[in-house]
C-alpha cells in the first residue's frame, strides 16, 4: 500500500485525472472532478488568505449532504486545517460543544445550521440559506468569487502523520470524544474498500475486467459526517473516480427514483437503507437494472436481509462492512459468495488490517471463543482529541480496542456476538445510554434512568427508557420527552418511556442491570 495517497490533498491532486467525468449529482446539478477541484483549491485559498488558517487550524462543517460539504471538506483540507464535521441533527447545545471542543477557528454551515447557530462566536460561512444570513455571516458562493482554471493549492507541507480530521464518537462517559483522523488514516481508507471489493470479485470467480466493472455510481444514502459516508464512500469515489449521488433526505421511494435517473451501480448504507429500500411500495415500479451491488454496515445486519436482497435483486452482489470511526470506516468485510456461505459473520479482516480475539485479562483467545474483538492498521487512528485518558484505555500496544464481543472461527471470519459498550444503533446512528441519562437527570422530578434498546425490524433497535421520578413528583412521557428534545438531538429521544415504581436493578458495584430490565418490560 506504499502508492496510496500519502495525504488528503494528494488525494485531491488525483481526482483531476478523471477530469470531465462527473464526480457530485445532486437534484439537477452535475459536477465534474474539474470544477470540483477548481472549487476546492479556491476555497482553501480563501480561507488562507481571508481567514487566516493555518495549517492545524480547525474548520468545522455542519451541513447536510449537499455538494457545498465535499468542496469545503477537500477545501479546508487543502488549507491544512484540520476537517470536523459536525452532526447535522445535533441541537444548538450539541453543535457548540463540538465547536468548543474542537476549538473550530471557522464554522461553514448549510442555512438550517446556520440559522441554529445565529450568534455564535465563530466566523460563519453559510450555503444553501434560504432567508437572511445571520450577522456576520457570509455567503458560500461570495466566500468563492471567482473560481478560475488556473488554481493553485496553498503551500503547506503536510507530513503523513498530521491530523486531518476530527469525527465525533460518543463514549460511555457521556460526552462525544474526537477521534483523531491522520493523513495517513485518509489517504488510506479508499484501499479498504478497493481491496473489498477486489476479494469478492476474485471470490466470485470473475477475472479482472469483470471485477473492475463500468464506472461506479454510487448512492450515497448516508450522512457525509460519519466515517462510512466520508471514509467508505466519499474518498473511495475520489480515488477510483466513480460518481456520487446525493439525496437531500433519505427516502426509499426517492431513492428508487434517483437508482433508475443516474443509472445507478452501487447502493450503499446502514442495514436500515436496504431494508427500507427493498420493502418500498414503489420497489418494482422503477428500472433499477443497472445497479449490481448492494452492501451495508455500522449496525448488525440480520440474516433475513442478505436473503431477501438475493430473492428481490438476484444476481447483485451483497455486502456487510464492519467498522468504527476508530477504524475511519471499513475494517472486516463479507461480500458475495463468502456472505451468501455465512449469512452471519461480518467477513474478514480487510488487507492492512489485523484483528484478534482477547479475553478479560487482554490474553489473545484461540478460534472459537468469545471475547473482545481487538484491531490494528494503517486504517486504525492515533488517538482522541485532548483525551489522552480515553486514548490509554481503548489504544493499547497498537491494538484499537473495539468493545465488541466476538468469534473468530477456523477459518478467520469473524462474528460479533455482543456489544459490551452501553450503547444502542437506532438506524445506523449511535446513542450512547450515558448520554440521553445525563439528560433526563436535568429534570428536576426525575430520580433515577436507564436507557436501553429496544428491538425494532426496520431501525435494529429503538431508543427505551426506563424512569424512577423523584417521590410525589409528578411527570408525563411527553414532557419528559420535550424537556429532552431541546437537550439532544431528536434520534436521541426514547420513543418510549416506562415508569417504575420501585428502584432500577443493580449489581453490587453499582451498575444498572440493563438485560434484566429489558426483560422485564419486554416480558422477552
Ligand atoms: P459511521 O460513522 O458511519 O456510523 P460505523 O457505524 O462503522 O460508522 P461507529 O458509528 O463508530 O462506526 O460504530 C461502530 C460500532 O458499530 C461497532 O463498534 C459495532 O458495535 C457496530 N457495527 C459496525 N458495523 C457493524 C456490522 N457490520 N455488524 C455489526 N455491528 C457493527
Ligand atoms: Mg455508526
Amino acid at each position: 500500500w506504499k502508492h496510496a495517497p500519502k495525504d488528503v490533498r494528494a488525494l485531491l491532486e488525483m481526482s483531476r485525472f478523471h477530469g470531465e467525468n462527473v464526480f457530485i449529482a445532486y437534484e439537477d446539478e452535475h459536477i465534474t472532478f474539474e470544477e470540483h477541484f477548481r472549487r476546492a483549491v479556491t476555497l482553501a485559498n480563501r480561507l488562507v488568505d481571508e481567514y487566516g488558517v493555518q495549517k492545524g487550524d480547525r474548520v468545522a462543517l455542519a451541513m447536510r449532504n449537499f455538494p457545498e460539504w465535499i468542496v469545503s471538506f477537500f477545501g479546508a483540507a487543502a488549507a491544512g486545517a484540520v476537517v470536523v464535521p459536525l452532526n447535522a441533527w445535533w441541537t444548538r447545545q450539541e453543535l457548540e460543544y463540538g465547536l468548543s471542543d474542537s476549538g473550530a477557528k471557522v464554522l461553514i454551515a448549510d442555512g438550517e445550521r446556520a440559522e441554529r447557530l445565529a450568534g455564535v462566536d465563530v466566523p460563519m460561512i453559510v450555503a444553501r440559506a434560504e432567508g437572511d444570513l445571520p450577522a456576520g455571516a457570509r455567503a458560500f458562493a461570495d466566500v468563492l468569487g471567482e473560481v478560475r482554471a488556473d488554481v493553485t493549492m496553498p503551500a503547506i507541507d503536510l507530513h503523513p502523520d498530521d491530523d486531518a480530521t476530527i469525527f465525533y464518537t460518543s463514549g460511555t462517559t457521556g460526552k462525544p470524544k474526537g477521534a483523531l483522523v491522520t493523513q495517513r488514516n485518509l489517504g488510506q481508507s479508499p484501499m479498504t474498500v478497493a481491496y473489498a471489493l477486489l476479494r469478492t470479485a476474485m471470490r466470485a470467480g470473475k477475472t479482472a475486467a469483470e471485477a473492475a466493472g463500468p464506472r461506479r455510481v454510487t448512492l450515497l444514502t448516508v450522512p457525509l459526517f460519519h466515517v462510512t459516508g466520508c471514509f467508505a464512500v466519499l474518498t473511495a469515489t475520489v480515488f477510483t473516480g466513480g460518481q456520487l449521488v446525493l439525496m437531500y433526505k433519505w427516502d426509499p421511494d426517492r431513492a428508487l427514483q434517483l437508482i433508475e435517473r443516474e443509472k445507478v451501480t452501487v447502493f450503499n448504507g446502514v442495514p436500515t437503507n436496504a431494508w427500507q429500500l427493498l420493502s418500498a411500495p414503489s420497489f418494482g415500479k422503477y428500472d433499477i437494472s443497472s445497479l449490481n451491488s448492494v452492501s451495508y454496515g455500522g449496525a448488525p445486519a440480520p440474516p433475513k436481509l442478505v436473503e431477501r436482497i438475493t430473492e428481490l435483486l438476484p444476481k447483485r452482489t451483497p455486502g456487510n462492512g464492519y467498522g468504527m470511526t476508530e477504524t475511519t470506516a471499513l475494517a472486516v468485510f463479507n461480500g458475495g459468495v463468502d456472505y451468501l456461505e455465512r449469512p452471519e459473520s461480518i467477513g474478514l479482516p480487510v488487507a492492512i488490517v489485523d484483528a484478534k480475539v482477547v479475553g478479560p485479562g487482554g490474553e489473545d483467545l484461540p478460534a472459537g471463543e468469545v471475547g473482545e474483538l481487538c484491531v490494528k492498521g494503517a486504517n486504525v487512528i492515533k488517538g482522541y482529541w485532548n483525551r489522552p485518558d480515553a486514548t490509554a484505555m481503548t489504544f493499547v500496544d497498537g491494538w484499537l480496542h473495539t468493545g465488541d464481543m466476538a468469534r473468530i472461527d477456523e477459518d478467520g471470519f469473524i462474528y460479533i456476538v455482543d456489544r459490551a459498550k452501553d450503547m444502542l444503533i437506532r438506524g445506523g446512528e449511535n446513542i450512547y445510554c450515558a448520554e440521553v441519562e445525563a439528560a433526563f437527570f436535568e429534570h428536576p422530578a426525575v430520580d433515577d434512568a436507564a436507557v436501553i434498546g429496544i428491538p425494532h425490524d426496520e431501525l435494529g433497535e429503538e431508543v427505551g427508557a426506563v424512569v424512577c421520578l423523584k417521590p410525589g413528583a409528578r411527570a408525563t412521557q411527553e414532557e419528559l420527552r420535550e424537556f429532552l428534545a431541546e437537550r439532544i438531538a431528536h434520534f436521541k429521544v426514547p420513543a418510549r418511556i416506562w415508569f417504575r415504581e420501585q428502584e432500577l436493578p443493580r449489581n453490587p458495584g453499582g451498575k444498572i442491570l440493563k438485560t434484566h430490565l429489558r426483560k422485564e418490560i419486554l416480558g422477552a
